[in-house]
């Protein structure tokens, strides 16, 4: 059986050709006969995106416009893959986590983040569909914290790997280590079962793992993500967060067309390996060059992350060099003060830290945004995901998804 989910259009394409019924007339040759399979199976592969991705029906039988044998075909040969959530809690600020159940009994997790619009006096218009009563997606924030806000941007942050085996010191998935990549099949239906829920706009690989690391899938996962016949997102709003493995990021340039965002998190090469160990093999200057030569098409900029921590990468020196290391270089900062957890001694810097270090940057130019971390109250937050159960090292049985729990 083969998942649905793992093949690309032209997968599909491939596996439906020799199954296409071209009547022959006597005077097409063999190349003219060939062509018109092809052109069959093209169509009733997007008729089968389509139903899937776009109308999200879930059985062969009910895609009525597709032929009995096609449909018998189909479910013999072809699973159409699901997640089922094992748990999922919403925080206060409206951001929705999600646990998902993997077929080996590991798990990952999802999260859903919305961005606030503005409040309801200044908006007309109708409420959103995904936020009416009954609504399996209500998503709203509790009503006692930011009730009317509407949202403007829906982002799904998605895991690529179980763990990650970067070991980044400050980021709880690094702590955990590497259990596994994740299939095809795997990263694609996190944002299948999320859309099912709620209008997603942005897909971001910031969830669980080093997307690069696990480079095939997340290309494979990426064309289905983006193509117009599948899950539909433009190019601008896929994007993939590495820690700077430098021949991925040289390859992905030439291999798809989606966002890139890079997480710098330091100005010298000695803080930086101090707290990221991929830098030892890829210093900055390594990995700036190939931000440098990164075919940047219709996204524009790059997006430099920068995660704060106290007393390590939050002086004036750091925002002093980092202005001069990305120079020339079409981009935007992002800093993300540290997220405290129980796995790591770092701080987060004062918000006054944080706003000083971003006046720095912005007064020389460089566009500078403070990510307000949302869905800090259930550990959804950057760099608080990790599996609860079965840990790569086995010594973390179980995490904080609390008491406040709710079924999906
Ligand atoms: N592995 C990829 C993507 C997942 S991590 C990467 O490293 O880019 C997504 C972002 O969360 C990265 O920018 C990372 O630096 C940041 N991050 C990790 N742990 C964090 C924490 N505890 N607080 C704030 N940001 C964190
Ligand atoms: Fe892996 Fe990214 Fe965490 Fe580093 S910050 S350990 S690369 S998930």
């Amino acid at each position: 059986m083969i998942y649905f989910q793992s093949l690309t259009r032209n997968d599909l394409i491939t596996l439906l050709q020799p199954l296409s019924q071209i009547k022959r007339s006597s005077d097409m040759t063999p190349d003219q006969l060939e062509v018109k399979a092809h052109r069959q199976a093209n169509y009733r592969a997007q008729q089968i995106f389509h139903w899937v991705y776009q109308r999200h029906v879930t059985e062969w039988d009910e895609m009525t416009d597709l032929s009995k044998d096609l449909r018998v075909w189909l479910k013999e040969n072809i699973q159409i893959f699901r997640l089922s959530t094992r748990q999922s809690r919403q925080a206060m600020d409206g951001t929705h986590k999600f646990l998902w159940d993997l077929v080996d009994g590991k798990t990952i997790e999802s999260v859903i983040i919305p961005s606030a619009l503005q409040e309801p006096e200044q908006e007309l218009g109708q409420e959103p569909e995904f936020q009416k009563e009954g609504n399996a997606f209500a998503g709203r924030p509790a009503k006692e914290t930011v009730q009317s806000v509407r949202w403007k941007r829906l982002t799904a942050c998605i895991s690529s790997q179980v763990g990650c085996a970067m070991a980044c010191k400050f980021c709880l998935t690094g702590i955990q280590g590497l259990d596994r990549h994740l299939a095809v099949h795997e990263i694609v239906t996190q944002v299948f079962e999320l859309r099912k829920q709620a209008p997603i706009t942005n897909i971001v690989f910031m969830g669980m793992g080093e997307p690069l690391h696990n480079f095939e899938n997340v290309v494979k996962a990426c064309e289905i993500l983006i193509d117009q016949h599948g899950l539909n997102f433009s190019k601008r709003k896929v994007t993939i967060s590495t820690s700077g493995i430098v021949p991925a990021i040289e390859s992905l340039g030439k291999r798809v067309d989606v966002s890139l965002a890079v997480s710098l998190n330091g100005t010298t090469d000695e803080g930086r390996s101090l707290i990221m160990p991929v830098n030892k093999k890829w210093n900055i200057e390594k990995l700036l060059n190939a931000c440098r030569n990164y075919p940047l098409g219709s996204h524009r900029r790059i997006t430099f992350e920068y995660v704060m921590l106290q007393g390590l990468n939050d002086s004036l020196e750091d925002a002093q060099r980092l202005v001069g290391l990305i120079r020339g270089i079409p981009s935007k900062v992002n800093l993300i003060p540290f997220n405290e957890h129980s796995g790591s001694e770092f701080k987060r810097p004062s918000d006054q830290t944080v706003r000083i270090f971003q006046k720095y940057l912005l007064d020389r130019q460089v566009t500078a945004t403070v990510r307000i971390s949302r869905g800090r109250d259930i550990l959804a937050a950057c760099g608080q995901l990790r599996s609860v159960f079965g840990t790569a090292r086995g010594t973390e049985k179980h995490l904080d998804w609390g008491s406040n729990q709710s079924a999906v």
